[in-house]
């Protein structure tokens, strides 16, 4: 039995490969620097895996940017538009400038695109081929990678990203041709590579295959069987294994299955039930060892050894103890490094610390998994297991998980408390009463720039350097000088701008029950930018109201309506770490109700709109097409729960970006929002279409301004953009609107921004 790590968090302990790279970039540090920061975060990596007892330890797991991009580098596959700057530059500053564009050097090239990898939070960059793609082995950073481990003593199994499913995460970037059609060129270059790393020693090897994960067609199935076909004829002595995480194998597991290959590795965290198929499947080559990926990569609780063992024992007893691992679910690159370093009780309770594991402890959680599952059984041994169960029937059973009134809320919800009283018509007239709003109503979507100064007080007032009422008034004077430029230059709908937020979910996390906060908890999410995702541990509650000081406070200042701002239940579920003991849909239900209670408490003082953003709510989407629907069906249900205890009059708003709509616009209509806002400036009202063919029913602001850039849009360009949306659309049902907040933007370039966005919107009202 061996133990099989898929890969290890890369961006630093204490996110050491962050500031080393941003440094970097701003020309502060030198490349040796960042250089030394690198190998010195993957020696610390594998000694810890090697002193912990891992068998299987990765290499190629670190990475200065992200690993499709490594990728693309490794494999020579560089957009035309930088061979300027291959020419010209080093590898390393080709690679960052094909990851964050160059504006430098006479250079003005835009970064390749990025987006999500699978269902996680993590970016990846999108490779882009062309129809005469070509080729080459061009960077040799995995078989330097195994190499510098080797000279550490250390022996590593590669993990490299499968052919086909670099194929399949990248783009065309011209028609005429299929991407998986550039596999018979691309697979000779991945050849070559096995060859070098041979050379070098190397035994086993990880072939990442998470499109396994997808709804395959015949012919991409069959693209999977006749690559490793291939690569096993061509090396056969080499141990592959072929990974995929994140869903079943679903349809494509007779493929799978089929491979001849040296191991398959299963995520059996989120698909339980697909041992038992394997060990039934008539069709298993009994020369196969499973990885079976018990120990969760993806959230940060503590093994139940209990079950794991009974798992572990199950395929054993089929296979022989040799050709059984015990595995990570995938890599640990979604789970902080570190649970050992969190001290603070306060955002962190004693109780739940011992209920977690980050990646150190998962490592170890996998050696003694193996051992009770192989070994005799030592004293030591058997203290751990004893402690596990502990831990495992402690939060169980704890006072801070279950909350039976919140159980009972749950249970006691009906069909009419997601409903609201009225159809949408109805409520659009009394609405258009209650807020006289004109033509083209011009609003924001909630966040203005913070400041740096906003910033500093927030962090004086965690370090208690400021109180809470120096805080508040600091707050107090920046949210009524956001109202009064509001009213100066004339918007309609205004907002309080919300200095008071960290972050949208950490804001409202930091207020319910249930949750818990870690100190150094961070997970990369794209680059150098990381991400510290709330725990959420038990039944969630609100005890006060979250956001209505600051709403009430805000409309108090102006005749004018403002909105209150909320952040959905399923965007806050999704950018969580969640519970493991319940389905998702049950925790996003006790979020629902608890928004639910705000929408309520804000509209009784005084507040005539509530925008309750869902930006999450595609991203959620489950990876396989048969399980969108129930998905949708509680995601949907979860939003009409926390919005629909208004009156007609009042108006719920809600705020969703970079979505791809396409999938999902009738489950967007069944939201019943009055009013959606979305980001459509960068693709030229392109994002509009799905609405338009679907006949979207209710009000919409498509965004005017793009706020991802400082760059301030001129009149002439929004009007255009109306003009469009005016020709697609009912003009009654109209907002003028940013894309997205405002919050990452400085105060100059949003303010001309927006005079001229409301400049735009007395155009159109003449022209009609
Ligand atoms: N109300 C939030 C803001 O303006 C919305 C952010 C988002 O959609 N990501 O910042
Ligand atoms: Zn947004």
């Amino acid at each position: 039995m061996k133990t099989n790590v898929l890969g290890f968090p890369r961006i630093g302990e204490k996110r050491e490969l962050k500031k080393a790279s941003e440094n970097y970039w701003k020309g502060f540090g030198s490349v040796d620097d960042l250089v030394t920061v690198g190998a010195l975060i993957k020696q610390k990596n594998w000694s810890f895996q090697k002193e912990s007892g891992v068998d299987l330890i990765p290499s190629n797991d670190f990475s200065f940017y992200d690993q499709v991009l490594d990728m693309s580098l490794t494999l020579g596959c560089i957009p035309k538009r930088f061979s300027e700057v291959k020419n010209s530059k080093s590898q390393l500053d080709l690679y960052f400038a094909m990851a964050r564009g160059i504006q430098e050097d006479g250079f003005d090239i835009k970064a390749m695109e990025m987006t999500k990898w699978f269902d996680t939070n993590y970016h990846y960059i999108v490779p882009e081929f062309d129809k005469n793609q070509t080729f080459e082995l061009f960077s040799s950073k995995i078989v330097d990678e195994y190499k510098e481990a080797l000279v550490l003593g250390i022996k590593t199994k590669p993990v490299i990203i499968g052919p086909v499913t670099y194929l399949l995460l990248g783009k065309e970037k011209e028609a005429g041709f299929h991407r998986l059609e550039l596999l018979d060129k691309l697979l000779p270059v991945y050849l070559e590579l096995l060859t070098q790393l041979q050379e070098q020693g190397m035994t086993y090897v990880q072939f990442d295959e998470p499109c396994l994960a997808l709804n395959l067609k015949k012919n991409e199935q069959k693209a999977i069987d006749s690559v490793y076909r291939e690569i096993a004829e061509a090396f056969p002595e080499l141990k592959v294994i072929v990974t995929n995480y994140f869903e079943c194998y679903g349809e494509n597991l007779k493929t799978a299955l089929a491979l001849p290959v040296h191991a398959l590795h299963l995520d059996l965290v989120r698909c339980q039930l697909q041992l038992d198929d394997i060990l039934d499947a008539e069709y298993l080559n009994k020369e196969l060892t499973l990885s079976l990926g018990v120990v969760d990569g993806r959230n940060i609780w503590k093994n139940d050894f209990e079950d794991s063992l009974r798992t572990i024992s199950k395929a054993v007893d089929m296979l022989g103890e040799d050709k059984v691992w015990v595995a990570s679910s995938c890599s640990f690159l979604h789970c902080p490094y570190d649970l050992d370093i969190e001290t603070n009780t306060k955002s962190l309770p004693s109780e739940v610390k011992t209920w977690l594991a980050f990646t150190k402890q998962k490592v170890a959680e996998l050696v003694t998994l193996k051992k009770l599952a192989s070994e005799t059984i030592t004293e030591e041994l058997s203290k751990k297991r004893v402690a596990n169960k502990l831990a495992n029937n402690n939060r169980r059973n704890s006072k801070l998980v279950h909350d039976q009134k919140v159980k009972l809320r749950v249970s006691g919800l009906t069909v009419k408390d997601s409903q609201r009283i009225s159809g949408f018509s109805l409520r659009q007239k009394q609405q258009k009463n209650a807020l006289g709003l004109p033509l083209f109503p011009t609003t924001t979507i909630g966040s203005f720039p913070q400041t740096k100064e906003v910033r500093q007080w927030r962090a004086k007032f965690k370090r208690n350097e400021l109180t809470q009422e120096a805080y508040d008034l600091l707050l107090r004077k920046e949210t009524e000088d956001t109202i009064r430029f509001q009213e100066e230059i004339g918007v309609d709908v205004l907002v309080h701008g919300e200095f008071e937020r960290n972050d949208m979910v950490e804001y409202f996390g930091e207020k319910l029950e249930g949750f818990a906060f870690t100190s150094f908890g961070w997970v990369q999410s794209y680059g150098s930018r990381c991400v510290k995702p709330p725990i959420i541990f038990g039944d969630v509650s609100r005890t006060a109201p979250m956001t209505v000081k600051w709403s009430a406070y805000a409309q108090s200042l102006t005749p004018s309506p403002v909105k209150g701002m909320l952040t959905g239940p399923v965007t806050i579920l999704q950018w969580s770490f969640v519970r493991n003991d319940q389905p998702r849909s049950v925790t996003c239900q006790q979020i629902a109700l608890a928004i639910r209670d705000e929408v309520s408490d804000l509209e009784n003082a005084g507040l005539k709109i509530i925008q309750i953003d869902e930006p999450a709510i595609r991203e959620g989407l489950p990876l396989r097409k048969e399980n969108w629907d129930t998905y949708l069906n509680w995601a949907v249900t979860a939003f009409k729960i926390a919005s629909s205890s208004v009156k007609d009059a009042t108006q719920i708003h809600t705020h969703m970006c970079y979505a791809e709509f396409n999938d999902i616009i009738g489950n967007i209509a069944d939201l019943d929002a009055d009013v959606i806002t979305i980001e459509t400036s960068r693709s030229e009202m392109e994002l509009l279409d799905v609405f338009v063919d679907f006949k979207y029913p209710n009000e919409i602001g498509p965004g005017v301004y793009d706020i991802h850039s400082p760059r301030v849009p001129s009149t002439k360009e929004m009007k255009a953009l109306l003009v469009k949306a005016s020709e697609l659309l009912p003009i009654e049902h109209i907002w003028v609107n940013p894309d997205c907040g405002l919050k990452t933007r400085d105060w100059p370039e949003t303010k001309t921004a927006l005079v001229n966005l409301v400049e735009t919107a007395k155009i159109m009202r003449k022209g009609v």
